[in-house]
Order: structure tokens, then sequence, then C-alpha cells
């Protein structure tokens, strides 16, 4: 067929969705889309721009339908992502729509009584909030034409990049700091492809990203969160459409997020913005909370300080995952935090651990240490009055516990080692 000659000559062309440029944050210079995330002009970070509902005006009604028609998972949200709209016919992990848990016996114990509901994304395909950013990675590597993909990673997205290049078909090679949790460690590397530490922390292994970039070795290569991130950080718009929708298409009143690099942050208030730019909110003030582990906190120790700069820490936290002392997006987390009236936090690593138990013994989530972050500040954000216990929460669980048994593992053993007799579990004093 001669019209199959002229496709498969001139390979499919890139397919955006509704994005149609890149747009430089800080002066808001435009530039095609492409793998870059630098401001030529400023070197302020890129993010993607889009033109919304042109052509036949859809009222904000008709994109809830169509919205609530398509898949379970973050492609029902394609009409706001800069994806194709027949993404979910591609090879995908399909990430996300995972549960909003009504966490009322957390809010009792809290005090809470507004509401409390945890986002649990330990419920993604590689068990953290990271399948949804990689996902809309993976579509622009494929709008690129790169063939491998990456990443500098504090252990989450080592595995979510691993898993989805697997499936999506492309050959992969992530970086992370030498010491990780083993859970975090072979959930990456039992895809298969090639898993490299380096020896440093996380800032380190970013550094070392930046300089392959810039190397030929570094042609043809995606790092997600590098030359890749203004399409990755999208992907964390889904959890601010997620929880809208699942409450029924209305904002909470304050929403506490962890934060590590301050990508999902950020991008969590820019899905807000959408949702009632669209119609598909009815708009009213909202507090966004962000939180860090104390061995960790640049964002939250300038945010005490009123300092609008972040100054750069050696991070020393059990929250791996969160591990990052110099957070890209640190100034962006100021701003939001002190614009929507809300604040950022932190807890020690003790205080990480109580809550991580505190989550699984009130509503049966097991939570990775960067989930103990998030509850131990909330916790403390109430104790300290910060955040209105009349006021709807919502706590966003981004990890798994199975990936973080370390911390937990010491104060967490059986209740008795008995023989197998009914006698013995009597003297164990359970009977
Ligand atoms: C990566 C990560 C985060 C937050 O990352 P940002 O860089 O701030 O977007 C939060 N929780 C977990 C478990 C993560 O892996
Ligand atoms: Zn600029």
């Amino acid at each position: 067929m001669a019209v199959e000659t002229v496709a498969s000559a001139t390979t499919t062309s890139p397919d955006f969705g509704p994005a149609v440029a890149l747009s430089c944050r800080e002066c808001g210079e435009r530039v095609p889309l492409g793998p870059v995330f630098a401001c030529a002009v400023c070197f302020g970070p890129l993010e993607v721009a889009y033109e919304f509902s042109s052509g036949a005006a859809e009222d904000a009604e008709g994109l809830r339908k169509r919205i609530e028609a398509g898949p379970h998972n973050i492609w029902r949200y394609a009409p706001l992502l800069p994806v194709p709209a027949d993404v979910a016919s591609k090879p995908n992990l399909n990430p996300g729509f995972t549960k909003l848990v009504k966490a009322d016996r957390l809010a009792r114990e809290l005090g809470i009584t507004g509401g409390l509901h945890v986002k649990d994304d330990s419920g993604n395909p590689t068990h953290s909030f990271k399948d949804r950013v990689v996902a809309i990675a993976v579509e622009a590597a494929r709008n690129f034409g790169l063939t491998t993909l990456s990443c500098s990673s504090t252990g989450n997205l080592a595995g979510a990049v691993g898993a989805a290049a697997v499936r999506a078909g492309f050959r992969s090679c992530v970086f992370i700091p030498h010491d990780l949790e083993d859970g975090k460690v072979v959930m990456a590397a039992v895809y298969g492809q090639d898993v490299v530490g380096i020896e440093g922390n996380y800032d380190d292994v970013n550094r070392f990203c930046s300089e392959l970039i810039g190397d030929p070795i570094g042609e043809g290569w995606g790092f997600t969160n590098v030359n890749l991130r203004p399409y990755y950080g999208e992907g964390s718009k889904t959890l601010a459409y997620e929880i809208c929708e699942q409450l029924g298409w209305r904002l909470p009143d304050n929403i506490i997020i962890p934060i590590a690099s301050g990508s999902q942050l950020t991008k969590i208030d820019k899905g807000l913005q959408e949702l009632i730019k669209l119609g598909l909110v009815e708009e009213k003030p909202y507090k966004i909370y962000g939180a860090q582990a104390e061995g960790c906190s640049p964002v939250s120790t300038a945010f005490k300080a009123g300092h609008d700069v972040v100054r750069p820490q050696k991070p020393n936290t059990i929250a791996k995952s969160l591990a990052i002392g110099n957070p890209a997006d640190g100034p962006y987390v100021l701003d939001i935090a002190r614009r929507t009236g809300g604040a950022v936090e932190d807890v020690n690593d003790d205080q990480v651990v109580d809550a991580i138990k505190l989550l699984a013994r009130t509503e049966g989530i097991f939570a990775e240490t960067a989930g103990g972050v998030t509850i131990g500040v909330l916790k403390k954000l109430v104790e300290t009055g910060q955040l209105d216990p009349a006021a709807e929460t919502v706590a966003i669980n981004t990890g798994d516990g199975l990936k973080t048994l370390d911390a937990v593992a010491p104060t967490t053993r059986p209740s008795a080692i008995i023989r197998p007799t009914l006698d013995s579990f009597r003297e164990a004093g359970l009977a």
C-alpha cells in the first residue's frame, strides 16, 4: 500500500495532545516542545504550556463526563496532559486512580474533625507515586524518538523507570546512590536492565547525570527527571485531578505533600489551578503543606526562616526517597506554601517511624518512610496549631512500606514465638 510506505518512511510525527510549547517559569520565554529543561535566556526551569479546549467549545460538564468515561488510570486525564489522545492504547504500566481512603480512625487519633483522607499511592504498579511521572516521560521519549530511559533516583524512580522501560520497549540505565535500601535496589534491578550505584549522595548522582546528558554517550537518552523533567513533572498533576474527582469534583481545604525535589508539590498546585480554570471544580481557597525529614529539611528550614532561597544541606535521614539536599523546585514550594497560607514542616526519624506505625494501626496502610514523614508532619501541624483540625484534609502516602522494612523492623516483631500448643499460647498471655 502506497500510503503505508509514506507513513513508515516519515515515522509517526510527535503528538503532545493539548500541549503547545514549553514556557519558562521565570521569564515566560516560549520554546517548541523538545527534550530540554532549562530556559536558554535565563536558565529558569521550563514547563509544559497548553491550549485547552480550543475548537469545539466543550463545557466543563462535557469534559467531566468525558473524563469519567475514561480508563481507571491516569489516562482518563489525557485531555489535560502532554500525551496523544490514543495514549491508553500504547504499552505502558497504566498507573493511577489509586484509592482515596477515608481515614476516620486516624482523624480521631489526631483530633481532626473536618474530615481526613489518605491518598494511597502505594497502590501504583511499582508501589510509589513515581509511576505517574514516569508514564508521561515515557510518552515524551517515544515522541522524541529516544532509545534509552534513565534517571537520577533516590530509589523509587529507578524502579518505576526500570519497569516502564521494559513494558514500553526501551533500554534503560538508571543511577542511584550506592547505599539505598535493599527494597529499592532490588525493585530497580529485577527488571534485568542496568542499575548503577554511584559512590555519593543523590545530589552527586544528579550532577553526574547532567554531565552524561552533555556528553556524546548520552545521545538518545531520556533522563525522566532531567532532560524530560518538564513532561515528567506533569504526571504529578494527576494526583490533584484524582483527589478532586474522588471527592466528587471539589477541592479539599488542605493537602499535605512530601518534598524531595519539590516537583510533586509544585505540579499538584498546577493541577488544582487548571481544574479551577477549566471550571471542573468550584474555586475556593485551599492550603498546601509540604513535609520533610529533619535530616534533610532545606525547604522547611527556609520556610521557617522566612527566606526565599533554599540553602543546600547534606542529607542524613532514614527517609531516603526524600533525601535531596539541593531541591530544584524548592523556591516554588516556598511560594506555593506562602501564597496558599500553608506551611512546610519537618519531623525527626523517630517521629517518622512512629507515624508509619500510627498509619498502619489506624488505617491498615503500610507506608514507606516518606509516608511516615507526611503523616508525622500532619500530626505536628495539628499539634502546633498550623493546620485547622476543623478543615477537610488530604494527606498523600507516596510509597510502600515493604520497600523500607529496615525502618520499622527493629521495633515491629511478632507478639510471641510459641510452640504449636494451646498451653504455650496461654503461657504467652495471649488467650
Ligand atoms: C520522589 C518521591 C517523592 C517526592 O518527590 P519530588 O521530587 O518532590 O517530586 C515523594 N515520595 C516518594 C516516596 C518519592 O519516591
Ligand atoms: Zn527564562
